[in-house]
């Protein structure tokens, strides 16, 4: 498995396994021990959740998989993000310096770690202080909780600011990136990551299965090009989405949220495919949502 540096102190696998349905796997703790054990067979070792991930409940059911295999822990990169809460049925997002600290420390608690590799901020908070963030996190650092810093959902404004009190030192910012959403080249964000040689991590990157099985028009033209296209690689529709995200010179790190170890193979089947570079633009414009000017 190709390995992406992401500071000089990380790289991670270019396939990285996702647990945000983890909650709705009902999955007994033997069988995540042994889905974790699979994905680091496949080179696979960079895996990612979040605190409010069935609201603590998915970090704490990884904790129990790292407690009945003290083995597990040493072999992979493990992230974790903080910032977005609820309150009486309502979410807000809270990126102040008490909260960033407590929450990494429940993080911690509940996935029985000592430290992440990587933490994030999940998403760009209107009431933001970048300066108090970046202050919270570099203690985290210093404390050795956590290893490195990024980014979730960031516009390039304030991936910016943050970037700027955190001495240039964001490693990633994760995102959505799949055939049917173009949000982050739309405002700017790609260009931004490909001039800091940053690379994005992509979440829903088969748009949760909204490719698949979405009855929209988009994903129905979607389909239409993505078929054939399919086809004449000899590959699977998912393999051929993958390596249309791996061909963008960003060296985009997609992330699988796949419960099936067999999916997880359809995405490491696309590091193997040599796509035509007018094959890129093809699925770029496939949906309908981007246009070539
Ligand atoms: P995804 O890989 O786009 O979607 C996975 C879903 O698609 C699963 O329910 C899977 O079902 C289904 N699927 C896969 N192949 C399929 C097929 N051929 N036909 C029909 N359905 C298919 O990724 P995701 O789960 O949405 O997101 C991946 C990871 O990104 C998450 O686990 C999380 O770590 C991260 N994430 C981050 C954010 C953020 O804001 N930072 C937001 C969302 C997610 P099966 O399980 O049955 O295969």
């Amino acid at each position: 498995m190709e390995k992406v540096q992401l500071s000089g102190k990380l790289s991670f696998s270019r396939i990285v396994q996702g647990f945000w349905r983890l909650t709705e796997w009902n999955m007994p703790t033997e069988e995540l021990v042994r889905l974790m054990h699979g994905c680091i067979e496949r080179g696979v070792t960079s895996m990612d959740t979040a605190e409010i991930y069935g609201g603590g409940e998915c970090e704490r059911l990884l904790g129990l998989a790292f407690k009945q295999d003290s083995s597990l822990r040493d072999q992979i990169q493990l992230v974790s993000k903080t910032g977005i809460f609820r309150h009486e049925g309502a979410g807000y997002y809270n990126t102040g310096y008490k909260r960033v600290v407590q929450s990494c420390k429940e993080s911690l608690q509940r996935l029985q770690c000592d430290y992440l590799d990587l933490y994030l901020i999940h998403r760009e908070d209107p009431c933001f202080d970048p300066w108090e963030t970046a202050q919270a996190l570099q203690d985290l650092k210093k404390e050795g909780l956590i290893l490195e810093v990024g980014v979730s959902n960031f516009d390039p404004f304030k991936f910016d600011a943050l970037n700027t009190a955190m001495g240039g030192t964001l490693v990633t910012n994760q995102i959505e990136w799949n055939p049917l959403c173009f949000e982050h080249f739309s405002s700017g964000m790609m260009d931004v990551l490909a001039k800091l040689k940053c690379p994005p991590m992509l979440w829903s990157p088969l748009a949760g299965g909204r490719v698949f099985t979405g009855q929209d028009e988009a994903a129905q033209n979607l389909r239409q090009v993505l078929a054939p296209m399919a086809q004449a690689h000899n590959v699977s529709e998912a393999t051929l989405i993958f390596a249309w995200l791996l061909y963008h010179p960003v060296r985009a790190l997609p992330i699988s949220g796949s419960r099936s170890l067999a999916r997880l193979d359809d995405a490491i089947a696309a590091l193997d495919v040599q796509l035509e570079h007018w094959e890129w633009y093809r699925l770029y414009t496939a949906s309908g949502q981007m246009h070539l000017r």
